[in-house]
């Protein structure tokens, strides 16, 4: 029997889960800052949440989603992404009954494209979504909010672009004026838009293809089509950006990959990542939750992607070093659970050593596990109150009280991932 994980679906091993972790608890301390509440979410969702608000023209749904009959022929889909399943809890919950529902959620996203470096099948998210909203302060807040969590991760070098897809006044009009441009293009376009260009042409502006960005190159502006109060929308939602010192540049370009969005629309791209470049995406969807069957609800949300992230900011990540204890008889032994509680409780990473054996061997298996420094307790430091400390960096030994240990190794380790 020769089992491997799926390819796409991606185990995350120790060391890479404290990043992961890291940009959780991050992204939860920043959130609730802002009044945002935890929503978990199930993994799947009847079929239909999905082709409905993501679109039935859009890639996700024509060839992303994992769909499959459950055993009684009902159709079924690992979720694609977050935002329908916080709409749908929003309704069933009726948590419209509050002014606002700010929520965020976090976990994995399944879709069936092409695994690549910061492509994968089954990726990780954590999204936030403000419910009942229309003003641009809201828009701008979340931004802001997004911002302010890249810095506490220390994310260098995001950008913001920024869009506008109008509202169900001004888009019309829009798409008519692109179709209208895609016409005399249309041998330019890939298959996929150019049978799609009638029912959805916006979708051609997203596609990666060469071809598509070719023939949509000097395409019509639609930050230029739009309607006053969505023009006003957008203005402000720039003016409010300024005044919170968030840069952002305007990518009239940009559609997003999902049909709901109305009004703003943004992505954040970073650096080093090569094509997959896009760290958070998300905006504005004013008609989602009515569509949905809910009351008419302005919305605004975004979902970040964790492990494109987590390339990004992995080196810089803070680990709290892992010690190993080895005590040396059984009145050390004794002694030692006692001193090892209290350690541990303060914040002390420590795997105590069980093998028997020779000291030369026991540390060894220390080295082998990683452990950054040692702590041997002998019937010598038993009779003295100390502790024997090798820092297995430096290889440096030296004797402390035992009231000394978590203060030697916790110096300059504040900020680790597990506070
Ligand atoms: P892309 O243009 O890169 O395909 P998207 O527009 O499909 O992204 P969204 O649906 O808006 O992305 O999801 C928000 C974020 O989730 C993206 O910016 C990205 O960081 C991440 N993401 C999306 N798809 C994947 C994937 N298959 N693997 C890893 N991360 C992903
Ligand atoms: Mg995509």
């Amino acid at each position: 029997m020769n089992i491997t994980a799926i390819r796409g679906f991606n185990d995350i091993l120790p060391g890479d889960s404290d990043v992961f972790r890291l940009i959780e608890s991050e992204a939860g301390r920043v959130f609730s800052s802002y009044g945002y509440s935890e929503i978990r979410l199930p993994v799947v969702e009847k079929t239909e949440l999905f082709s409905r608000s993501i679109g039935e023209t859009t890639d996700i749904v024509e060839k992303e989603m994992y769909t499959f009959p459950d055993r009684h022929g009902d159709s079924l889909t690992l979720r694609p992404e977050g935002t329908a399943s916080a709409v749908r809890a929003y309704i069933e919950h009726k948590l419209y009954t509050l002014p606002v529902a700010k929520l965020y959620y976090t976990g994995p996203m399944f879709r069936c494209e092409r695994p690549q470096k910061g492509r994968y099948r089954q990726f990780y998210q954590v999204g936030a979504e403000c419910l009942g909203d229309d003003s641009p302060r809201a828009d701008a807040e979340a931004l802001s909010m997004l911002m302010t969590f890249f810095e506490r991760i220390e994310l260098k070098g995001a950008t913001l672009q920024i869009n506008s897809l109008g509202c169900a006044r001004c888009r019309p009009a829009y798409k008519e004026r692109l179709k209208a441009f895609l016409a005399g293009r249309v041998e330019g376009l890939c298959e996929n838009c150019r049978r799609r260009v009638g029912a959805n042409p916006l979708r051609a502006l997203d596609c990666k293809g060469h071809g598509c960005i070719e023939a949509t190159k000097d395409a019509p502006s639609i930050i230029e089509s739009l309607c006053r109060p969505c023009s006003g929308h957008f203005d402000s939602v720039m003016a409010h950006l300024r005044l919170s010192g968030v840069e952002a540049r305007i990518n009239a370009r940009m559609v997003r990959g999902l049909d709901y969005y109305t009004r703003t629309t943004f992505e954040i791209i970073a650096e080093g990542l090569g094509s997959q470049n896009a760290v958070a995406a998300g905006g504005r969807y004013d008609r989602l939750v009515a569509e949905l069957g809910g009351p008419e609800t302005p919305c605004f949300g975004f979902a970040v992607g964790m492990e494109r992230l987590a390339l990004i900011i992995r080196e810089g990540v803070p680990v709290r070093p892992l010690g190993v204890f080895i005590a040396l008889g059984s009145p050390a032994e004794e002694k030692g659970a006692a001193l090892l509680k209290e350690w541990r409780d303060k914040g002390l990473k420590l795997i105590e050593d069980f093998s028997a054996g020779q000291l030369k061997n026991r540390m060894k298996r220390a080295d082998r596990l990683g452990a950054r420094y040692v702590v041997i307790l002998g019937p010598d430091e038993l009779g003295q109150g100390v502790v024997t400390f090798k820092d297995m960096a430096s290889a440096l030994q030296e004797k402390l009280p035992w009231d000394g240990v978590p203060g030697r190794v916790l110096q300059g380790t504040t900020g680790a991932v597990e506070s």
